[in-house]
């Protein structure tokens, strides 16, 4: 994505560092069986995220960046308890959620919502986009029928939508104006954290800024977090805080924005700036581009899983993982060599 639409906007200061984070994740795993024969044995595991940990203050966004398939939305739908985590913590609000039941859950559902990458397959094609937004009031018995149509039109109207649309369905709308169907939904509840899982990812590159604009414009306005999941690193420098980069199933670095961009400590993350188009032609960038494809997750590489794409890798790096340092105050890094 070009980043000349959305230079000018920085993520607002308005985080609260200091309160109780709104999620916290503790060394999270979800590893999925490999299954194989009549019998369905298992032969193996998808490592698809493999001790992740992070927290999310109030009013704050972390991006998650990696390649495809390094298990970044399995960790968004991990935190939604939409997959069953193997071990670790999931903490919202200071509740424990990581083992709750489907019943003990849903005080919780309130709190968290995500929005996916292609809103159209989430959104069911025979209902009048108007009762998709207002079926989570439904569901959850809140107000009378008035009541609910009359958020439901404010929040069309909020999302730049217009009240009238609520009764047209999901193929009447443009891809950008679905998206704001999506995000609409999942105000719904008025929740406090909101998972976006490659939700720009699909839209044209104007569109793309209009819809990370309503997402900061709305983050302001009723102090939501964000955990915003996104392959492309100029997209999510644009709405982050915070940045955690992944690579097969690891955070590897995690740091705030600024310093992510200026002073990347993992070969990795530097790899992936080098991608990142600089806006000024005159001011270069260390290139080091990436070789090879990321390795399968059923396999991983033993030590540092990066080891085997990584032009830094000594012998050590192939027999033992790193350990994650803060090597400055919130700036950690996975790396031997740091
Ligand atoms: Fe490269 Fe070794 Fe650092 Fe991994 S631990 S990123 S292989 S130098």
């Amino acid at each position: 994505m070009s980043g000349s639409l959305l230079q000018e906007r920085r993520p607002g200061g308005g985080a609260n560092l200091a309160a109780e984070p709104v999620l916290e994740v503790k060394e999270l795993k979800k590893h999925f069986p490999v299954r194989k024969g009549i019998l369905r044995r298992t032969v193996g595991h998808v490592y698809a995220v493999d001790g992740v940990s992070f927290s999310i203050a109030q009013g704050e966004t972390l991006g998650l960046v990696g390649e495809s398939g390094c298990g970044k939305s399995t960790v968004g739908r991990a935190v939604m308890r939409l997959v069953e985590p193997t071990s670790g913590r999931i903490r919202l609000n200071g509740h424990d959620i990581t083992r709750l039941s489907k019943a003990e859950m849903r005080p919780h559902r309130r709190e968290m919502q995500i929005i996916f990458q292609d809103p159209y397959s989430s959104l069911n094609p025979r209902m009048p986009v108007g009762r998709i937004v207002g079926e989570p009031l439904y569901v959850h018995g809140i107000g009378t029928a008035k009541e609910r149509e009359e958020r439901v039109a404010a929040l069309f109207e909020r999302v730049g939508l217009r009240a009238a649309q609520m009764k047209n369905y999901p193929h009447e709308f443009s891809g950008g104006q679905r998206q704001r169907i999506g995000i609409a939904r999942a105000l719904t509840l008025d929740p406090k954290l909101i998972i976006g899982d490659e939700p720009v990812s699909a839209l044209d590159v104007s569109i793309q800024a209009q819809v990370i604009n309503l997402l900061m414009d709305l983050q302001q306005e009723k102090r939501l977090s964000y955990l915003f999941i996104a392959h492309d690193l100029a997209v999510v420098k644009h709405i982050s805080h915070r940045i955690a980069v992944m690579y097969l199933g690891r955070i590897v670095e995690l740091a705030d924005t600024r310093t992510l961009f200026t002073d990347p400590q993992h070969p990795y993350t530097e790899a992936l700036l080098a991608a990142v188009p600089v806006p000024n032609p005159r001011q270069k960038r260390k290139r080091r581009i990436l070789q090879g494809d990321v390795p399968s997750p059923i396999r991983p590489p033993p030590g540092c899983h990066f080891h085997t794409r990584c032009p830094y890798a000594e012998e050590r790096c192939r027999r033992e993982v790193p350990v994650a340092k803060e090597v400055a105050p919130g700036h950690v890094v996975a790396c031997h060599l740091r």
